[in-house]
């Protein structure tokens, strides 16, 4: 039987990840403030816990004391204003160190220890658009024209594990705009990109095997770099007017696919594969890179009938690597299903505006980042099964929210930072 969501919830962000602690260390600058940093911190992480939408919605659950039995008893919790007062100077490194703590007790607790893929671990990078305004209200602001009139963004590079679950963000790293420039266009993606995957590197060493990206990072500074780490790196193609592209298919033309294989992963569907493989000559590679071509057509079991037909071609660093795996970590990445990166945006809405402020906007997708891991931990390596009882997350989310109201505190536990 069911003995609560929320209390398992509870017990395991206490016992295993010692979350009061851990909130107890993190700072703000507000001056004389009657409300502590930690009960801000903890109404935020519960917020973002139960995939909040807004801060209107974060401010309906504090005015209806919502959270109020999930935390110590003399505990003043924030209202909105005061949330967004601290989150103005909330020390980012603090938060950082939160999320990194995170993971390396997941890793302590051998989590992905047989890999995400075919015993690979396989880290994607994404470009996540924040938000965009009219308005340019602080100082980091990117902008770009549109129909003659600036708009003003912010945009973040996010690394997640893809292939088993759960799907752990494993960083972000903010662009930074030009300030120098007279354009004011803003770093590159791949700048942002680069500076992530040296600082995990930095913090978590050997962090991942593969590193999937999409078509912007197809060229050869970005292979060259992640050489350097010793990692291995699948990039999507897409222009059909790049040399590698038009010397492949050259190759290819001639020939029948390499390997060709049937998946059968929907019940009355078959997807029949075909990939060509070939290691070509790419400037600026001293080793020249591997281009592979899947040729996937999709069949109907009981008519026969094709469904739907695709290609995508990729240029990996992984030379000797088995071509269905290579399939298997481009679905992981590309698939519609359990795609990490659709899932941050449509169901935790990182691509919301929660506030407009050059360090509340990115303290405030810490808070997001640590709340969406936790959470992912805690259905796919707490809950039992979770993923064969085909529950949706949202769905015990809102059988937690529901919990909240009738939740006894007493002799249970409470997210305690005394
Ligand atoms: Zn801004």
């Amino acid at each position: 039987m069911n003995k609560g969501y929320l209390k398992t919830l509870l017990k395991y962000i206490s016992n295993v990840h010692d979350l009061g602690k851990k909130i107890n260390s993190l700072k703000d600058k507000r001056q004389n403030s009657i409300i502590k940093t930690k009960a801000v911190a903890i109404s935020l992480l519960i917020g973002f816990m139960v995939s909040i939408r807004s801060f209107n919605k974060l401010d309906d659950y504090l005015e209806n004391k919502d959270f109020r039995k999930l935390v110590p008893k003399k505990m003043k919790l924030p209202r909105i204003g005061t949330v967004r007062e601290s989150l103005k100077t909330f020390e980012i490194d603090g938060l950082v160190r939160v999320h990194d703590e995170i993971l390396k007790k997941s890793k302590q607790n051998k989590l992905y220890r047989d890999g995400t893929i075919d015993g690979l671990k396989v880290i994607a990078l994404d470009g996540v658009e924040l938000f965009s305004s009219k308005n340019k209200s602080c100082c980091n602001c990117l902008v770009r024209v549109i129909n003659e009139k600036p708009q003003y963004y912010h945009k973040s590079v996010v690394a997640g594990y893809v292939g088993t679950d759960p799907h752990l963000v494993m960083g972000q790293e903010m662009l930074k705009p030009q300030k120098d420039s007279s354009s004011y266009k803003g770093e590159g993606e791949l700048t942002a990109a680069r500076r992530l995957i040296k600082s995990l590197y930095q913090k978590h060493h050997q962090f991942a095997d593969v590193i999937v990206y999409d078509a912007i990072a197809c060229n050869a500074p970005w292979i060259n770099f992640i050489k350097e780490y010793n990692m291995e790196a699948v990039v999507r193609v897409k222009d059909d007017r790049l040399n590698i592209v038009k010397d492949a298919f050259g190759l290819f033309k001639t020939r029948e696919s390499d390997a060709a294989w049937d998946v059968r992963d929907k019940k009355n569907k078959i997807t029949r594969v075909s990939a060509w493989s070939e290691n070509i000559d790419m400037a600026g590679v001293k080793d020249g890179i591997r281009f592979v071509k899947f040729k996937e057509t999709v069949i109907d079991v009981k008519t026969g009938e094709i469904t739907k037909e695709s290609e995508i071609w990729i240029i990996t660093t992984a030379k000797n690597m088995n071509l269905e795996t290579l399939r298997k970590i481009i679905h992981a990445r590309w698939g519609i299903e359990n795609n990490i990166f659709r899932q941050l945006k449509n169901q935790w809405h990182m691509d919301h505006c929660f506030m407009h402020h050059e360090n509340g906007l990115e303290a405030t997708l810490m808070f997001m980042i640590i709340a969406f891991n936790l959470m992912q931990l805690f259905f796919f390596r707490r809950l039992k099964n979770f993923r064969i009882r085909k529950l949706l997350q949202i769905e015990i989310i809102e059988r937690i929210i529901l919990e909240m109201v009738s939740y006894i505190s007493e002799g249970n536990y409470i997210i305690d930072t005394t």
